[in-house]
Parts: C-alpha cells; sequence; structure tokens
C-alpha cells in the first residue's frame, strides 16, 4: 500500500497521505512520496490547484517518532539541498543535514510550487502535520479539526518550519506554543490561520468546490499571486526568521542529546500523551 496517494479529479490534484493506521504519521517514506507526487502536480499542465488530504480520522499527527516504519537511520535520494547524507554521521552533523533536507528544506520547496495548494484538515494536525498544512496556501478545516505544537514538552521551541508568528498572530502563537493545548478549528479560524471551518461531511466537497473555483483563474496569474503574496511574507522576515528559529531548534535537540536520554528528552508518543493528560 502506498503511504501517499494521487489521484486526478478535473483541475485538481489531490495528493493523499495515507497511513490512517498511524494517524498520517510522516516517515521519510512519506515525506519523498509526497514530493514526488507535488511534482507530478506541478508537471501536468492539466493541474491548476493541487489538495493535500489526510486519509482517514485525522489529517496529520505530525513526524514519525515511534512507529514501526520509523525511517529516521535511512537513507534517501536528497532533494530539497546538498548537505550531506546524515547516515553513518554522529550528533548535530547527523540531526542538522537530515532536518535541513525532510522538514526545513522539504518545506520550503513546497511552499514554492507555483500552484495553489488547499490543505484540507479534519482531526489532529500536530506539530509535523502543522508544517504541512502551513506550507499550503489555503487552510479548509472541518468543525472536528484542532492544531497543537506541544514540543516545548520535550524543551524544543516549536516544530522546524517555524511558521508559527506568521500564521497566527505572535502573542498568541506565545500561547499555542507555551501551553501546547489544542487549538479547535473554530478559534484556528478566528487567528485567521485557517480559510473556512465547514461541517465535516461537507470537507471534501466544499474543499473541491473551492479548488475548482481557482483553477478557473489563469495559471500564470495564480503562480505570480501566489508568488507575491509569498514574497510579503520573506520581506517581513519569515525566511531570515526561520533560518534563525532552526539553529535555536537544534540547540534544544543538542542539549537534549547532551543532557537526557535522546536529542528529543526522551519522549515518545507515549509519553508525550501521557504528559498532556496530566496536565
Ligand atoms: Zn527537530
Amino acid at each position: 500500500m502506498s503511504v501517499v496517494r494521487y489521484e486526478r479529479r478535473g483541475p485538481v490534484a489531490v495528493v493523499t497521505m495515507n497511513r490512517p493506521e498511524y494517524r498520517n504519521a510522516q516517515n521519510s517514506a512519506m515525506t519523498y512520496a509526497l514530493d514526488e507526487a507535488f511534482y507530478r502536480a506541478v508537471a501536468d499542465d492539466e493541474v491548476k490547484v493541487i489538495v493535500l488530504a489526510g486519509e482517514g480520522a485525522h489529517f496529520s499527527a505530525g513526524h514519525d517518532i515511534g512507529t514501526p516504519q520509523r525511517d529516521a537511520h535511512q537513507s534517501f535520494d536528497r532533494k530539497a539541498g546538498l548537505w550531506w547524507d546524515h547516515v553513518g554521521k554522529e550528533g548535530a552533523e547527523s540531526r542538522f543535514a537530515r532536518e535541513s533536507e525532510v522538514y526545513l528544506g522539504m518545506c520550503r520547496r513546497w511552499r514554492e510550487i507555483p500552484k495553489p495548494m488547499i490543505a484540507m484538515v479534519q482531526g489532529a494536525c500536530i506539530a509535523g502535520g502543522l508544517m504541512l498544512a502551513w506550507v499550503c496556501d489555503l487552510i479548509v478545516a472541518s468543525e472536528d479539526a484542532f492544531f497543537s505544537d506541544p514540543v516545548v514538552r520535550m524543551g524544543i521551541p516549536g516544530v522546524e518550519y517555524f511558521a508559527h508568528p506568521w500564521a497566527m498572530p505572535p502573542r498568541i502563537a506565545k500561547e499555542f506554543l507555551f501551553t501546547g493545548d489544542r487549538m479547535p478549528a473554530r478559534r484556528a479560524y478566528e487567528v485567521g490561520m485557517v480559510n473556512r471551518v465547514v461541517p465535516r461531511d461537507e470537507l471534501e466537497a466544499q474543499v473541491l468546490a473551492l479548488a475548482e473555483r481557482i483553477a478557473a483563474m489563469p495559471r500564470m496569474g495564480l503562480a505570480l499571486a501566489k508568488k507575491a503574496v509569498n514574497q510579503a511574507e520573506d520581506l517581513q522576515g519569515m525566511h531570515a526568521g526561520m533560518d534563525s528559529v532552526f539553529g535555536l531548534h537544534h540547540l534544544a535537540h543538542a542539549h537534549n542529546a547532551e543532557t537526557s536520554a535522546d536529542s528529543l528528552a526522551g519522549m515518545d508518543p507515549r509519553s508525550m500523551k501521557a504528559a498532556a493528560d496530566g496536565s
């Protein structure tokens, strides 16, 4: 079974993360399959808009930090940068190379895809899942959707693609990080992080209808409008800000590796859940 499904529906390419048994936790196999699917959609002249979806009850539980198919120690054919393979290196030399490629590098690459992308979010959208929603241009969430970045519990200042203070107002971003609490779809709408909140059973139809409306616009106009807004965000410091926070992120990983069981402060999905439930 493929970890990512690709379908064409008229002018819309629907790219679906397909590990529902693990709430679509993102391993590297999925990262590279997503990259391939997005490139396929960009190369297809009939495709005007890309929808990113998650199979099952949840959009994405984040990066794979504990399923049997966790593949953080494997080599892949790198696509996002020129850093060396992380495999066979130690410490920060390995972590920085890997996360530059599969997290920050891939997300930046996807944000620059010259066709509009819509995230179709239901259920959980946690940590690494946020990164996937945030690289999309629009986010449509169902009423049951929620968003959270609980990695401060690992002593880490947010996920690798640090869009937080651009995705929501800075003071809200601090609350989001400091508490690690779930932000319900309605609240995400109020703070401007999602475009629309719709009933769960209408999610797909509403996303496709929106995608088709956008698809009626000329390709070049859409690509330039997307680039215009992305450039404005970068002029507001997004690109440089993310680079500087990526350094803090890796300071935290290194501190954890020095002072605890591993670079994630010994946390796994179970202990993260237990810590959240106990608070
Ligand atoms: Zn990391």
